[in-house]
């Protein structure tokens, strides 16, 4: 794009040019371009605003929004490579498409601001051309004391080293360096900071590939080449496919091309990363929210600057501003926390397959349970399915069953079936280990008063309190809240009459201790492991059976690797059926399958048991047959008999505020002016499940159109029409995960 010159009589002063800012804001500002600055369409540029100055990406031709005369001028081009054009169009691209402000969007590719602060300089010494350090005297008259000797023999030959550095290595002050420099009988050198990223070694092998594997690879490197394309590698747990990607990894960098990886946050483990680090040599750079400032900047940087070829992170990375970005990797890509549910709300897989068809490479999409979307993409002929049909090395896949918890006897209080309680003994007494999954954190998801039937809620949200009796207290798993247990009861004034009912993992593991009391177990929830570090503990000691029995959440159904468990039991298999979520069934399906693979997976068959109430329930059915296809093709229909995504186009908006009438009165607004067309269905508003979190109060609009209908352009001829008053928020969410 060319910047245009401008007509008014200010023209001396040049061009002017519009710049995003990573603000809050729909468009971007008109700036002056001073005559002796040279910048280009995607320079990063300091700019004033009001009293501020602000970093921000020159995004083109001047808007014309506001006359020459009240323009102010760039301060300054910050030293870093322009943002590449490809990522300014998949900027205005998300914007258009999750209908964000494109200022908010450009913030999330610009998410460290100290990224922009020059980098530091240090300088250097070399002893200077034609200076003979046998020589008694110097030039410049300087005596040769028994220091400056020194200096001079620990620079002999061509090193660079700093002033302290060479100070320390010759036992003097780093003045005497400075003196022999100022002196020019050594010669400064000055530097940027820019910590060196080890680069990965492109001439180690993979792994000595299955025929099945190979046949796998090959397809997928001849997809590298053509510019956009999608690839989906289908393969059950275990069958290899980080093997196979990480081939397609090695030749993108060997063409010379960036990498990045994207994986579930709690997926990116410490053996994930030194499973990487065995392929390539070096560990990925890597992109999480447990990283410092430090290493965010230096991160950044890296990506802009060309160093860092490969980077592996969470949902996040993906607005990183690659400059030669050539292929994106996109594992476990059915997992819901690719979706980003504040800010800017996007689906982290979506929007990289976007970013890739903009900038014309290829992704890999890999998955033992695809998403629907994703398989639907396949049927149509979009995206190439690679299929990965059985385990490496001959590992078979776990047999399941259901335990049909309606015919089953438990004891009061108790969540284990007799059933599966034998099978856990009996794999005990076999010396393997064994894993129990409830996807519930804590002791006990509600408390309530014997004597008078209270409940004890959150103040702020429509929400019990869940019992941890690890912290001692009650917890809000929506807002954070937390609370000592009470002993009196608030509404009857009885003490002590607290019941807690049903169960979590603290719970479970209570049952566990008090029927298996020699037996070693350990609980996995985000309460017990918070740091990698913690994860890596449990692991180890689970790879060295100082555990028999671990007990979690879903934070354990992802990617470990433990050759001697053989048992998978599943406590609550109905826990995620329940509810008005479109994805109920798929997401029980791929968690329980993904929770399944961990059993038996060396050697050793494993066993999975589903404790369930409703046997006959096509999830349990499909988990029992292992009949992944026949499940998605009845969940397809399903959707497609409602026109529900990926047959027709859903969003979500929600209207929330602290004041209820207010709230009420802006989604009567726009319950009242909502488009009456016969092809858009418009639910709503309704109170949201949880009416109140954080003390907002909450009404929902479900919106569905046929696919052929652009449903942006209905919202925002519809909900950008009424302004919101009293405190109140409207946040749409396309392509909605969460109904709540
Ligand atoms: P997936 O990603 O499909 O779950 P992985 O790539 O993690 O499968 O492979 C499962 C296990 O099998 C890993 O420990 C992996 O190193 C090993 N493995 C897979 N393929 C090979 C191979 N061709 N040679 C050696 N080990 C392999
Ligand atoms: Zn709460």
């Amino acid at each position: 794009m060319n910047p245009s010159l401008s007509t008014s009589p200010l023209a001396t002063k040049g061009i002017t040019m519009s710049v995003l800012l990573p603000l809050p804001l729909l468009s971007s500002y008109d700036y002056w371009v001073p005559f002796d600055m040279a910048v280009e369409t995607g320079s990063y540029v300091e700019v004033p605003l009001g009293a501020r100055a602000v970093t921000g990406v020159v995004w083109g031709m001047p808007t014309g929004d506001v006359g020459p005369e009240k323009l102010r001028e760039i301060s300054s081009v910050i030293d870093l490579p322009p943002m590449p054009e490809d990522l300014m169009r998949f900027v205005d691209w998300v914007a258009k498409y999750t209908l964000a402000r494109r200022g908010s969007v450009l913030r999330m590719t610009m998410s460290v601001p100290k990224a922009f602060d020059p980098p530091k300089m240090f300088t250097a010494y070399r002893v200077a051309n034609g200076i003979d350090i046998k020589n008694e005297s110097l030039p410049g008259g300087l005596r040769l004391t028994a220091a400056r000797r020194r200096v001079l023999s620990v620079l002999d030959g061509s090193r660079l080293r700093t002033a302290v550095q060479i100070a320390k290595a010759a036992g003097t002050s780093a003045s005497v360096v400075r003196g022999l420099a100022a002196a020019a009988i050594l010669q400064s050198i000055t530097f940027e900071e820019r910590t060196p990223i080890p680069q990965p070694d492109l001439e180690l092998a993979g792994k000595h590939l299955t025929r099945a594997q190979q046949a796998v690879t090959e397809r997928l490197l001849a997809s590298l080449h053509g510019g956009y394309s999608v690839s989906l590698i289908d393969g059950v747990t275990g069958s290899g496919k980080t093997e196979v990607y990480f081939e397609a990894i090695a030749a993108t960098l060997r063409a010379g091309k960036q990498v990045m990886v994207l994986l579930p946050e709690i997926a990116l483990t410490a053996d994930w990363l030194r499973r990487f680090e065995a392929r390539f040599g070096v560990p990925p750079v890597v992109w999480h929210s447990g990283l410092s400032d430090a290493e965010r900047r230096r991160n950044w940087r890296a990506v802009v600057q060309g160093d860092a070829r490969l980077l592996v992170g969470a949902r996040s990375a993906l607005m990183l501003p690659f400059p030669e970005l050539g292929l994106i990797v996109i594992d476990e890509e059915h997992d819901p926390s690719f979706k980003q549910e504040d800010g800017v709300i996007y689906n982290a897989r979506d929007m990289a397959v976007a970013r890739a068809s903009i900038g014309n490479f290829s992704v890999i999409l890999a998955s033992a349970t695809p998403s629907l979307e994703t398989m639907d993409n396949v049927w149509r002929g979009r995206y190439r399915s690679l299929s990965l049909p059985a385990r490496y090395a001959g590992a078979a896949l776990p047999g399941i069953a259901a335990i049909d918890m309606r015919t089953e006897t438990t004891h009061r209080q108790c969540w284990l079936s007799s059933g599966l309680a034998q099978m856990v003994d009996e794999t005990l007494r076999n010396d393997e280990q064994t894993m129990l999954f409830l996807n519930r954190r804590g002791y006990a998801p509600l408390t309530v008063c014997r004597a008078c039937g209270h409940q004890i809620n959150c103040p702020q949200c429509t929400a019990w309190l869940v019992e941890h009796r690890l912290h001692e207290r009650l917890e809000c798993h929506h807002c954070g809240y937390f609370t000592s247990p009470p002993k009196t009861c608030p509404s009857c004034g009885v003490d002590g009459q607290f019941a807690a009912c049903g169960p979590g993992v603290e719970r479970l593991a209570e049952e566990v201790r008090n029927r298996f009391p020699e037996k070693k177990y350990a609980v996995m929830s985000s309460d017990t492991v918070q740091k990698p570090a913690d994860v890596q503990a449990l692991v180890r000691r689970m790879e060295n059976r100082e555990i028999d029995i671990l007990i979690g959440t879903q934070i354990m159904a992802k990617g470990f690797h433990f050759p001697s468990l053989t048992l998978v039991g599943v406590i609550d298999a109905d826990l995620g059926l329940a509810g008005g979520d479109l994805r109920a069934a798929e997401r029980t399906y791929q968690l329980l399958h993904q929770v399944a693979g961990r059993a038996g997976r060396a050697e050793f068959p494993g066993r999975v048991f589903l404790q369930t109430f409703q046997p006959e329930h096509p999830v349990m059915q499909a988990l029992v047959d292992g009949d992944r296809d026949k499940f998605l093709a009845a969940e397809a229909e399903a959707r497609r008999q409602h026109q529900m995504p990926p047959y027709g186009r859903l969003a979500a908006v929600i209207v929330s505020g602290r004041n209820e009438i207010a709230v009420d009165e802006v989604a009567n607004t726009l319950g009242r002016t909502a488009p009456s067309d016969v092809r858009i269905s418009i639910l709503g508003p309704a109170p949201a499940p949880m009416a109140i979190i954080r003390g907002r109060h909450r009404r929902r609009f479900l919106v569905r159109t046929p696919k052929d209908r652009n449903i942006q352009i209905v919202l925002r001829n519809w909900v950008f029409a009424v302004k919101p008053h009293g405190g109140v928020r409207v946040v749409i969410d396309i392509d909605p995960y969460s109904f709540i």
